[in-house]
C-alpha cells in the first residue's frame, strides 16, 4: 500500500489526560512523516467538570469545579517547563476560566470549549520540545458551523475554504488544533456535541484532502461490542462505513454518530486504535474483505418509547403522516418504528425525549389518540451483514434473549442492523447475553 501523504491525527481525552498520555501522543505524531493535523479533545475528565460548572448550584460548587480545571492546567502548564512563549494565552485562558459561572448558549459553548483550548496550546508546545514544526491554530479559523450552540451543524464549504487556506499558510508544519469546537458566522465560539472531537477530525480530513484518519482513544479499534461491558469482546481489523456507521448511532462511544459522514462522502479510511498499545486497530473502509454476518453489539441507554393508540387508524389512510408531521413540527426526531392495526410505537433518544415530554407536544400528540411514554428504556443494536435475509438470526437473537422483556423489535429495513428495546436495568445483561451467544461461541465453533 502506498503511504498516504496526509493525515489528520485525533487524541481523546484519556491520551491526553496527563503529561505521560500526553507524551505517548506527541511520539505518535512525530512518528509518521505524514502527520499535517491534530486535533484533540480536552483532559478526560474537564469537560465534565466545565459542565458542571455551567450548572453549578452556588458559588460554592462554582468554585470547587474552577479549582479543579485549574490544577489540570497548571500540571501541563509546569510539566512543559512553564514556558514563557505560552504564558500569556496559558494566563488569558485562565482569566477566562476564573470569569466563569453558570451560563447558557452562547457563553456555555465558550466555556465548553476552553478544555480543548487549554488541550491544544499545551499539545502543539509538547510537538514543539520534540522538535516538531507544530503550530496551534484555533478551531474557529478552520471549523465553520451554524449558530445551534451545543450542537453546531457545520458549514462544509466554508469549513473547506478556511482550511485550505490555513494548509496553504502553514505549508511545512503540523497544525494542531482543538476538537469538538468552531464558529458561527458571527465568530462565537460553537461545540459540536459531546464526544465531538473525533467528528472534528473527520471534517478537518474532508476539508483538507486528507487521506486518512486516524482516533487514538483507549482501545485498541472497533470491538465486537464495548469492552467494559464484556471483557472477551475483541477488536475488529476492518468494518465497513455503513457497519461502523450504525454502531456509533446506536451507542459505540468510541466515535462520534457523525464521525463517518465526512469520511464517506470524501471516502477516507478511519483508523482507530489505542494510545497504550500501538499495535493493532480498526480501519474502517468502503470496501472490506468478506461477508461478516454478525459484526458488533451497541447499547444505547436513556430511551423513551411513545406509543399512539387509536381506533381512528383501522382501514384510515393519512394518519401515519398526521403523526409524523407532528413530531417535526417540533423537531423531534424519530429512531425506530413499528406500527400494528391500531398503533405506532416509536422511539426518542435522550434529547428527542426531553422535548416529547414537553406538556404542549403531549397534548397535541393526543388529539391523535391515547399516549403511552415509557422512559429510561436501553436500545440494544445488532450490526452485521445480511441480517434480513438469513434464516438463524431471529433465533438466534431470541433464544439469548430468553427471560428479558422486549417491547419493541425493529428487523427488515436495514440489511445491517436489528434493533429492539430492553428495560435500562437489562441493557448489560442483554449484550452480555448476546456477545455470548453470537460471538463468543461461534470463536469457540470455528475453532
Ligand atoms: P475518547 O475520550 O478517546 O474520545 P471515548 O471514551 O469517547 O474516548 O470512547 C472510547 C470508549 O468507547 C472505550 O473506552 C469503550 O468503553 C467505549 N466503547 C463503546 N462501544 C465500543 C466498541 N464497540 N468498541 C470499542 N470501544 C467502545
Ligand atoms: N471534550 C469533549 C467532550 O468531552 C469533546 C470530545 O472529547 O470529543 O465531550
Ligand atoms: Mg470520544
Amino acid at each position: 500500500m502506498n503511504i498516504p501523504p496526509s493525515r489528520v491525527l485525533k487524541f481523546g481525552g484519556t491520551s491526553v489526560a496527563d503529561f505521560d498520555a500526553q507524551g505517548r501522543s506527541a511520539q505518535l505524531v512525530a512518528n509518521q512523516a505524514e502527520s499535517r493535523i491534530v486535533v484533540v479533545s480536552a483532559a478526560a475528565g474537564v469537560t465534565n467538570a466545565l459542565v458542571g460548572l455551567s450548572q453549578a448550584v452556588d458559588a460554592g460548587a462554582a468554585e470547587n469545579f474552577r479549582t479543579l480545571i485549574h490544577d489540570r492546567q497548571q500540571h501541563f502548564f509546569e510539566a512543559l517547563g512553564s514556558p514563557d512563549a505560552l504564558k500569556a494565552n496559558y494566563w488569558s485562558l485562565l482569566e477566562e476560566l476564573d470569569g466563569s459561572g453558570p451560563c447558557e448558549g452562547q457563553a456555555r459553548d465558550r466555556l465548553l470549549s476552553l478544555g480543548e483550548r487549554f488541550s491544544s496550546l499545551f499539545f502543539a508546545e509538547r510537538l514543539r520540545q520534540l522538535g516538531l514544526p507544530a503550530v496551534q491554530l484555533p478551531a474557529r479559523f478552520l471549523i465553520a458551523t451554524d449558530s445551534q450552540f451545543g450542537h453546531g451543524e457545520p458549514d462544509v464549504a466554508r469549513t473547506r475554504q478556511q482550511v485550505q487556506v490555513a494548509l496553504a499558510d502553514h505549508q511545512g508544519e503540523i497544525l494542531v488544533t482543538e476538537g469538538f469546537v468552531g464558529a458561527d458566522p458571527q465568530g462565537n465560539l460553537t461545540t459540536l456535541g459531546r464526544g465531538g472531537s473525533d467528528y472534528s477530525a473527520a471534517l478537518l480530513a474532508e476539508a483538507a484532502d486528507a487521506d486518512w484518519v486516524e482516533i487514538w482513544t483507549d482501545v485498541k479499534g472497533l470491538y465486537t461490542t464495548d469492552p467494559r461491558l464484556v471483557p472477551s469482546a475483541r477488536p475488529l481489523a476492518e468494518l465497513s462505513f455503513a457497519q461502523a456507521a450504525e454502531l456509533a448511532t446506536f451507542g459505540a462511544k468510541v466515535l462520534h454518530p457523525k464521525t463517518l459522514w465526512p469520511a464517506m462522502r470524501h471516502d477516507i479510511p478511519v483508523f482507530i486504535g489505542s494510545t497504550l498499545d500501538a499495535s493493532g486497530g480498526t480501519v474502517i473502509r468502503r470496501e472490506v474483505q468478506g461477508e461478516r454476518r454478525y459484526a458488533a453489539l451497541a447499547l444505547r441507554k436513556n430511551q423513551t418509547l411513545v406509543k399512539i393508540t387509536s381506533p381512528e387508524m383501522l382501514y384510515s389512510y393519512g394518519f401515519l403522516a398526521r403523526a409524523f408531521s407532528l413530531l417535526a413540527k417540533h423537531h423531534i426526531s424519530v429512531d425506530l418504528v413499528t406500527t400494528s392495526e391500531i398503533s405506532i410505537a416509536l422511539t426518542l433518544d435522550e434529547r428527542g425525549s426531553e422535548q416529547v415530554l414537553s406538556q404542549a407536544v403531549l397534548e397535541e400528540l393526543r388529539e391523535l389518540g391515547t399516549i403511552e411514554v415509557q422512559e429510561g428504556l436501553a436500545l440494544v443494536a445488532l450490526v452485521g451483514d445480511d441480517l434480513n435475509s438469513t434464516p438463524k438470526v431471529a433465533a438466534d437473537v431470541f433464544d439469548a434473549l430468553d427471560g428479558i422483556n422486549v417491547p419493541l423489535i425493529c428487523h427488515g429495513a436495514s440489511p445491517h442492523n436489528l434493533c429492539f428495546l430492553v428495560a435500562g436495568e437489562d441493557g448489560p445483561l442483554a449484550i452480555q447475553r448476546l456477545h455470548a451467544r453470537l460471538f463468543d461461541k461461534r470463536q469457540v465453533a470455528a475453532a
